[in-house]
This record gives structure tokens, sequence and C-alpha cells, in this order.
């Protein structure tokens, strides 16, 4: 962070087209000068002169590394990166049991990971401390600090209002339930914090780093414990007035079926989560089964696990047809613990989709998951999350262009 010149007022680089040419390096990676300039609509002059500026200040640098799926064209040494010194961001991942938490530069490259479990009855203050005691030793992994940092991306069980940060849920169990997470996490971190519901997160990362690269509308579907979905429309995040667009599991398959925690009766996530799953096999199973030991079962090709799983996708498949009928994805990304099943969930999930959504079948498909949908893909989504408020959360910008050290002292 040491080459992070201090100076130049944050009025300066609004009138300055700085900030369209880092949008153009974040969103599409290492680039030449002449693509920038043509992406931008600006002189090349121009960008000659603000890419110096940029360069000078340690935020861009020469690229060290050729982005995947790009061909050799042999001036890579020439394209513009942000520099890996410009900056970090992180981001945390807290789910019932474990806290996750990656560490990227400001190209998303992961410069640390690290996890750690924490009691599922713990509440939210020692959960609070345990993932800052865990960034700092990432941050410290990665040969880093905290003030490298430049945000920070969480993601959280239950439904975060954007507006002011509090923690909701459908359940009122949750550690987190009721506490402004946004304030806490801030306080805690001292850096700008971004927070967001985990599977929303996981959509995100699906987004930029899996299954969902280039889809413009994406329908992200968890399969695990809950049940719970993240919408990308035209690329932006769907998150309802108060951050609870998504909460599948929620959704009643059922008006008479059995009473669900949450209030309804029939709610999905009593026929397809991993308790229901687990509970129909116990019988043939055992009474001590969990998720994993059914996946392995399914793998040795244990009937009895197949059935139920096979019975559980097509509960989900019908739903998401009704899904589709409301929100017509081009594509469902199915991820979560219980997906890893494979095409004993996935198979029938698709074909109820496809026989019940009125949108024809060239133009939607159902794929697995490419970052498998654990509390690791959720902290990929929490990087992604802060990458993209970079321009345009101005607390980020700040630390960007006046070096993360000197805005803290
Ligand atoms: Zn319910």
């Amino acid at each position: 962070m040491n080459s992070v010149n201090a100076g130049g007022s944050l009025l300066d680089l609004r009138t300055s087209n700085a900030i369209r040419v880092l949008d153009l390096i974040a969103e599409h990676g290492p680039m030449h000068r002449a693509e920038i300039a043509r992406r931008a609509r600006i002189s090349r002059t121009t960008i000659t002169t603000i890419t110096r500026d940029l360069v000078n200040r340690g935020i861009l640098s020469k690229a060290t590394h050729r982005p995947q799926g790009q061909d050799v064209d042999g001036r890579a040494g020439d394209q513009l990166a942000f520099s890996p010194d410009a900056g970090r961001v992180a981001g945390i991942n807290q789910v019932l049991d474990r806290i996750c938490v990656r560490v990227t530069d400001l190209m998303g490259e992961e410069v640390a990971a690290m996890e750690t479990s924490i009691g599922a009855k713990d509440d939210w203050r020692t959960r609070a401390d345990a993932a800052t005691e865990l960034l700092d030793a990432a941050l410290e992994k990665g040969g880093g600090a905290r003030e490298d940092l430049l945000g920070v991306g969480i993601g959280l069980p239950g439904q975060i209002n954007p507006s002011d940060g509090i923690v909701h849920g459908a359940l009122a169990d949750q550690p987190w339930h009721g506490i402004n997470a946004r304030t806490e996490m801030g306080k805690r971190l001292g850096v700008p914090v971004f927070i967001e519901n985990n599977v929303r997160l996981e959509t995100i990362a699906e987004a930029k780093w899996g299954a969902g690269r280039g889809i413009q509308n994406l329908m992200y579907v968890n399969i695990s414990s809950g049940i719970a979905a993240g919408f990308l429309f035209g690329t932006e995040l769907y998150r309802g007035s108060l951050g609870g667009g998504g909460e599948l599991g929620h959704v009643s398959i059922d008006i008479n079926g059995p009473a669900c925690r949450c209030g309804n009766r029939g709610c999905i996530v009593l026929f397809a989560g991993a308790p229901a799953i687990i509970s129909r096999l116990t019988a043939t199973m055992g009474g001590s089964v969990t998720m994993t030991d059914v996946l392995t079962a399914v793998a040795a090709g244990n009937r009895a696990a197949e059935n139920v799983l096979a019975e559980a996708g097509t509960m989900l498949g019908r739903l998401l047809a009704s899904m589709c009928n409301l929100l017509n994805p081009e594509r469902i990304v199915v991820g979560g613990q219980t997906s890893l099943a494979g095409a004993i969930l996935l198979d029938p999930i698709r074909e109820n989709v496809f026989r019940y959504a009125l949108t024809p079948s060239a133009a939607l498909d159902v794929v697995a998951s490419e970052l498998g949908g654990g509390p690791e893909a959720g902290a990929a989504g929490g990087t992604a999350l802060a990458l993209s408020k970079l321009t345009t959360a101005p607390q980020m910008l700040e630390r960007l262009f006046n070096g993360a050290v000197s805005a803290r002292a």
C-alpha cells in the first residue's frame, strides 16, 4: 500500500473520467489503453493522461497475468490492471456452524482463504468477533493487514434490509435476527462493509466466476438444509423491498401440508430440505444419518436414497417451473450440499422444469453450480460484492485514491 500516493481530491476525480476507466477494468479485466479509449468513448490522448495518473498513484499497473479465456495476443504486457498493491477486498460468509473468509486483490485474484467452525448456538457477538479474528488471520496469511482493505462483503443467514442493514429472518431464532449487522461489523472492522444474505452472495459469485457467467437473467437455487434462491436481472441482484426476495424454501406447495416453523403449511423445505430427506431415510439407513451419508449412499447406488432424492427433485422441478413462469430466467443454476447428489436430483428437476414451464426449452437451461454452493462460495460472493462497490461506494473510492493507510491516519 505504500506505493499509493496520498493526495488528489474526490472532486477532481469526479470531474475526470478515471472512474470510467476503473469500471471498465473491474468489469472486463486487464485492458489495453486503446480498448479503454474505444469502450469509454474517450480520446486516446485523454486516456493516456488518465491512466498515467492512475499508474503513478499505484492504482493501476501493467497486467501480470492474463484473464481466463483470453487469447494470447502477444501484448499482454501492455494491458493495464489494478495494481496488486492498490488494495484488497474480503468476503466473510457465516453459516450456522462455519465462517469462511476470502481475501482478493482488486482483480479478484485470491490472496488468502481461511475457515473456522463456530458453535451452532453461538450468539451474534461471538460470531462477529470470530469473523473479525479470522479475517485478520487471513489478511496476515496473505502478507497484508486491515489497513489494506478497501471493503468487505459479508454473508449472513436471513433477510437483510438493503436500506438499513438490519437482519430480519424468515425465522426469528437466527443469531443475527434484529441486529444491525452493517453497523456492528463496520464498528469492528473499521472499513466499509456490505451485508447480504448467504445465498444471494453465492448467486453473485456464480455469476462472476461460475455457471452463471455471461447470463443476463439468472436464477440460482441453493438446496441444502434450507432452500433459497437468488435472482440476477440484467446482471443486477434482486433483493426485494426488505431483502427478502428469494425465500424459496417457504413457498407452500401444499396448503394442507405439515406445519412449518415459519408459520405456513406445506413449505417446499419440509419436503426437499435436508432434514426432510434425512428423516425419510432413517428407517432404512439408521437414526444418526447425515446428508453426507445420504450422498455417499447415492454414490453407491442405494435405491432408497436415490428414490427420496428423485422425489425431492420432482417437487423442486415443479416449483421451479412456476418460478420460471413468473420470472422467465434464461438459466437456473442449482447448488448447495444436496445438489452434490448430481443427476439423481438434477435430472428430475430439469425434466419437470421443461415439462411445466411455459418457456421454450431452447431458451432455458438448468445446470449444476460450478462453485458448489458451500460457505466458501458465499465468501467468494462477498469479495465479488465488495468489488462491485469499488467505484460507487464513496468510502471505498476514497480509500482507493488516498491509500487506505493515509485514510486511517
Ligand atoms: Zn416455512
